[in-house]
């Protein structure tokens, strides 16, 4: 079977790992501080908080902003769960914008006409989080203009996008939004096993998120209602969670850093493949990355325009029996029963059920051969005609 997904270790992140094993740190050591730095120059962002996952990355970022019950955020119904439930730890209510069915990215017209309603109503979001679907950034320039207009925070989820650039730009910058997320989960871009970051350039919204993600304590003089009692000395100022990333991670993330690049040039190379092996197929239709983005491909999607719901599983149980692990990405949040129970239902928002209505994941990872990417090629074309 070829996976949707899949890391990519090699014997320098073996040995990255087994040295922080030997090293006498492994928690909180040396290794967090120089990931995050050498993750903050990557990116050409001031500060990276590194945490144990993206979803506690998107919590924290929510309370550095002062996300509160009475607040609203928006999203994107095109994601992983975790992109909205970020805001309901906070006690906010979630609210979603519907998508572009070429991208899978939030629709920017959408966007636009939601806000305006939500002005006359006087409901405007406290923030919005769009997510780089696939690794595609958003159009970030569009989101920041409408963010001083209608003065909301703006959370980038780029779970899908470390290593992809908008105009020019790496992903991560923050020259549009006021906190960036990455996943390091082993499916994404690179991995820590588990793991995510936070990046920003404004300091008060760093130093809240470190105190977040380290139970709302500090050992800093300036931080504390006291003189400090001695060396051992430190307080609790706010309510925080143990969200900590390792030195352990810290290292196999630094290590994976180095690789980024290629990786992401690789992928993009397996999707040339694949746009290339489709170009004929008017019923398969690659989602359109925009000319300003340089995507790192985390997925690679099509959209099997004549499908319908029975067809649609039918595909991709017929690509999984032919040794294809096809995927779908997403089912939309909102329908998910949680969320239904929330309120939300069927209808609310059509693009994002048209697209999950239509879209199969293809195997993209960097170890992928080109024949298996042939191979996959001629499969999804095959399983595509008899159906
Ligand atoms: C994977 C993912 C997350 C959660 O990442 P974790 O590191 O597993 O917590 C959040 N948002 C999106 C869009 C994701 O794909």
């Amino acid at each position: 079977m070829i996976p949707y997904g899949r890391q990519d270790i090699d014997e320098k992140d073996i040995e990255a790992v087994i040295s922080t094993l030997k090293s006498g740190w492994l928690t909180q050591g040396p290794t967090i501080p120089k990931f995050e730095k050498a993750l903050a120059d990557y990116c050409g962002v001031e500060h990276t908080v590194a945490v144990n996952s993206a979803t506690s990355a998107l919590h924290i970022a929510c309370l550095a902003l002062g996300v509160e019950q009475g607040d609203t955020v928006w999203t994107s119904p095109n994601s992983f769960v975790a992109s909205a439930n970020c805001a309901i730890y906070c006690r906010a209510t979630v609210d979603f914008v519907d998508i572009d069915l070429l991208t899978g990215n939030m629709c920017m017209q959408k966007l636009e006409q939601k806000l305006a309603l939500a002005k006359k109503q006087h409901c405007l979001p406290k923030a919005v989080i769009p997510v780089h679907f696939a690794g595609q950034s958003c159009d970030m320039e569009a989101i920041s203009r409408l963010a001083k207009e209608y003065d909301f925070y703006v959370i980038e989820d780029a779970s899908h996008a470390v290593g992809a650039s908008y105009r020019d730009k790496p992903v991560g910058c923050c020259a549009y939004s006021d906190i960036c997320v990455f996943s390091f989960h082993p499916v994404k871009i690179i991995t820590t096993v588990e793991g995510g970051a936070a990046l920003t350039n404004n300091g008060a919204f760093a130093e809240k998120m470190r105190l977040a993600r380290s139970h709302g304590v500090t050992s800093d003089q300036n931080q504390m209602t006291e003189s400090s009692h001695g060396p051992w000395y430190y307080q609790q100022i706010t309510l925080g969670y143990n969200y900590r990333m390792n030195d352990v991670e810290a290292a196999l993330g630094l290590s994976q850093l180095k690789k980024l690049d290629d990786y992401v040039a690789r992928r993009n190379a397996i999707a040339k493949q694949y746009a290339a092996g489709f170009a004929n197929e008017d019923f398969i239709q690659p989602l359109v990355v925009s000319e300003y983005c340089y995507s790192s491909y985390h997925l690679f999607c099509i959209l099997a325009t004549r499908l319908t719901e029975i067809t649609h599983r039918q595909v991709i149980e017929k690509l999984r029996s032919h040794g294809v692990f096809a995927h779908v990405h997403y089912i939309p949040i909102h329908l998910q029963p949680f969320y239904t129970d929330l309120g939300f239902k069927k209808g609310d928002f059509p693009q994002a059920e048209d697209y999950y209505r239509q879209v199969i994941t293809l195997p993209l990872f960097p170890s992928i051969t080109d024949n298996e990417v042939q191979f996959i090629i001629h499969t999804v074309k095959e399983v595509l005609c008899d159906v």
